[in-house]
């Protein structure tokens, strides 16, 4: 098996393993590259608190300035915080320096436009062929000036949400909440968030030193200790965040995680009960979602895959919320980016309006029968792959706009291309656990089957 490439550049933003490929010239480069997209703009600059991030943050730093870009720097915060700012400050972009779940050994520059949403596929090609042509702009010293400090931001984008949503309403016991901040960027905005709306908590996990306490991706099979921790304390709900404080995952009073899909799918059954209107997700995500939007009169729009898209998406249709599968909530009266800081106040909220504990919400909400795989498949494959999905599907509900998506029966499956690794990504969901995993093996059994009829030459 051929090994996974250590630098990937895409049009999203880059990210390597540091020590490796992620070198200080290269994010020099990409930053001065940026600084040139910008004009030499004011452009606001934040980072998760992987030990990484210094060094990358000076290279960035040094590019940044040789273009002659005003810098703002927020220090250590949630990427969201680095996109709010960006709008707030009307910057002219901003850079979030984060390898988000991935190992301690990754970093990464994650581009955001003045709009503050990430970088569109098409600004994202304009700023590779910047980077790619090398024709940067250089300033004179006499031009440059020191980096402007923020250490505010934290207290603007918590005060962004007490503004949008409201303290929790008053009860006769403050709900009670454990957060698992994985030590990363929302290890002191999520306790001053929810401290500020008026919830007891509890912080695990949550000095920013750069250690992993547990791998950074917020699925079930990563939160033993947040549960342990619910039942303990008896907590009402427990978060979890990734390292760089944009996804949530929601643990119920039970102590069990009920599943990331579900975090979406609860902010918007919140927004939906007072502010009706469309909802933005992506392709690959649940349609419970659907059913609780139907339930409120409301239509779903669905968009590619990626954050970029989804915002993108949120914006033309003027949605109320949105987000992805992943624990990515996005709301637009706060910010266009997946926030878990806003997660967790419109899942509080609803637990107070809803006045029934988590695991009581959830089965009440249309069940999530969803699974995950990824399918190998050589890169110089995947076309044909997708091709003959099309082709042996033709007669049925096909969306091809982000590979393949086909409704079948009692329910649906998609297959994506990936961009980095020989393999297909594949989520199937159905009417039970067990329909949606012999959807997503039997799909699975075909593309293997069709690769071995016919091996590669
Ligand atoms: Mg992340």
């Amino acid at each position: 098996m051929r090994a996974i490439p250590t630098l990937k550049i895409g049009i999203s933003g880059v990210r390597g393993v540091v020590g490796d490929s992620l070198t200080p010239v290269l994010l020099a480069r990409f930053a001065q590259a940026f600084g040139t997209y910008v004009g030499g703009g004011r452009v606001v600059i934040g980072r998760d608190p992987r030990t990484s991030g210094e060094m990358v943050w000076q290279a960035v730093v040094a590019g940044l300035l040789s273009t002659g870009c005003r810098i703002v720097d927020l220090g250590v915060c949630p990427t969201p915080t680095v996109q709010l700012l960006v709008r707030r400050l009307e910057a002219h972009g901003g850079i979030a320096v984060t390898a988000s779940h991935n190992p301690p050994e990754w970093n990464a520059l994650k581009f955001v436009g003045a709009d503050g949403l990430f970088l569109s596929a098409e600004r994202g090609r304009e700023l590779l062929d910047i980077y790619h042509q090398g024709d940067y702009v250089k300033a004179e010293g006499a031009r440059m000036r020191p980096v402007e400090a923020r250490p505010d931001a934290v207290d603007v984008h918590v005060g962004a949400i007490l503004e949008a949503l409201g303290p929790l309403p008053a009860a006769r016991r403050p709900l009670r909440v454990v957060l698992d901040a994985c030590n990363g960027a929302g290890s002191t905005a999520g306790p001053r968030l929810l401290e500020a709306l008026g919830a007891e908590t509890i912080a695990i996990n949550a000095t920013p030193d750069g250690s992993f306490p547990r791998p950074a991706e917020p699925a079930p099979e990563n939160l033993a200790a947040l549960c342990e921790a619910v039942r303990a304390h008896g907590a009402d709900a427990g978060f979890a965040q990734d390292m760089d404080a944009d996804r949530l995952a929601v643990v119920a009073e039970t102590g069990e995680p009920v599943g990331e899909e579900y975090t979406l799918v609860l902010a918007a059954s919140h927004v939906l009960a007072t502010t009706p209107g469309t909802v933005v997700t992506n392709l690959a995500t649940t349609h419970a979602l659907d059913a609780v939007a139907a339930r409120a009169g409301c239509r779903v729009v669905r968009s590619k895959v990626g954050e970029a898209h989804v915002a993108g998406a949120m914006l033309r249709e003027r949605a109320v919320i949105g987000g992805e599968g992943n624990g990515g909530v996005i709301y637009p009266r706060v910010n266009f980016a997946r926030d878990s800081l806003v997660g967790m106040a419109l899942v509080l909220h609803l637990v107070a309006a809803a006045r029934r504990p988590v695991s009581g919400i959830v089965a009440a909400l249309p069940p999530v029968h969803l699974v995950k795989r990824q399918v190998p498949c050589p890169s110089d494959r995947i076309g044909a792959v997708l091709a003959r999905l099309r082709r042996e599907h033709a007669g049925d509900r096909v969306d091809a706009s982000d590979g393949v998506k086909v409704w079948t029966g009692d329910g649906w499956f998609l297959v994506r291309p990936s961009n980095t690794e020989p393999i297909v990504r594949l989520v199937a969901e159905a009417g039970s656990d067990e329909a949606a995993e012999r959807l997503a093996a039997s799909v699975a059994g075909r593309i293997a089957g069709w690769l071995d009829a016919s091996p590669a030459r």
